[in-house]
């Protein structure tokens, strides 16, 4: 899968991909990721990328012309062109000027989302984090001053994507973010491609098939709860011993506790998930213990 990130400060991005599991996805040739900077769009002296907004107010907007030649550049035709060169197979932006770069003009079949950073974006969430890590592609526009000309989002946005309520001065921290969350989807990143769904917001136990015969799994897939507590050695630190529960090697306990603790941690801290969990009857019974006190 391919990372196209377009921004004014590129630097920004030193060193984010380059660590842990996202460097080995790269290492792998699972993940690739570049970066542009807007400004080598530009053709004037200033390399200017923004502009006073129209009807007046603070800030400045970024220009509409640097980013479309950018998009140009990656290949990426409007959504329009997009639409019409589906059902034929001519360029029509013109082949991509970057080299190492595929067309996508919507003929190759390739899957490509150019996504928009925005406050004003739908919150972005582990859901979407499993969809879009199916994709072949996601170009990243990052936004930087009062934000980019909407025209850039009508024409080439995908979506619009916000990472939480409240504001960032820039949209590069919100694609590392996205890009980040979506990479480890990719599947083959994870050493075990279930690791995803037992996480926080994780799948639910009917949507996966790892049990192996005569294993006894000893957690549940999340099914949109949030995780449950993680120990390690010493069993006791600071006075505080691990819980016993996870001590004696009886995986069905360990289950059940941690079921537990993931309905505690989500009632205390995120009762809204509770809504759309998938819960089953067992769960719902410990709920209304843990609620009961
Ligand atoms: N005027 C904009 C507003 O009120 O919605 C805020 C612009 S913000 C200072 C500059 C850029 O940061 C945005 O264009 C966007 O790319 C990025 N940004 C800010 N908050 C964000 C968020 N919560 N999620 C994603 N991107 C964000």
């Amino acid at each position: 899968m391919r990372f196209d990130i377009v921004t004014i400060f590129p630097d920004l991005f030193a060193g984010i991909f380059e660590h842990g599991i996202v460097r080995r996805a790269q290492a792998a040739g699972l993940v690739t990721v570049a970066v542009y900077d807007l400004r080598g769009f530009t053709h004037d002296k200033h390399r200017t990328v923004d502009d006073r907004p129209f009807g007046g107010g603070e800030g400045m907007v970024l220009k509409p012309e640097p980013l479309a030649e950018a998009l140009n550049a990656l290949g990426i035709a409007s959504k329009k062109e997009r639409t019409t060169a589906s059902k034929a197979t001519a360029y029509p932006s013109g082949p991509p000027a970057l080299p190492g770069v595929a067309q996508d003009d919507g003929s190759s079949g390739a899957t490509t989302r150019v996504v928009l950073l925005s406050a004003q974006g739908r919150t972005f969430t582990q859901a979407m984090a499993r969809e879009l890590a199916a994709l072949d592609r996601i170009v990243l526009l990052c936004g930087r001053y009062e934000g980019v000309d909407e025209r850039i989002n009508q024409l080439y946005c995908d979506m619009e994507l916000s990472i939480g309520d409240y504001v960032l001065s820039g949209g590069e921290l919100a694609a590392a973010v996205v890009a980040d969350a979506v990479m480890r989807l990719v599947p083959g990143v994870l050493g075990n491609e279930a690791s995803g769904e037992f996480e926080s917001f994780g799948a639910a136990d009917a949507e996966i098939a790892t049990d192996e015969p005569g294993v006894p799994r000893s957690q549940h897939g999340a099914g949109g709860l949030l995780d449950y507590p993680h120990y390690t050695r010493p069993a006791e630190f600071a006075g505080l011993r691990v819980p016993d529960a996870l001590l004696n090697g009886d995986h069905r306990q360990i289950r059940r506790w941690r079921r537990e603790q993931q309905l505690r941690k989500t009632l205390a801290n995120r009762p809204d998930l509770l809504e759309h969990a998938e819960l089953n009857a067992e769960d719902r019974r410990l709920l209304e213990e843990i609620r009961r006190g």
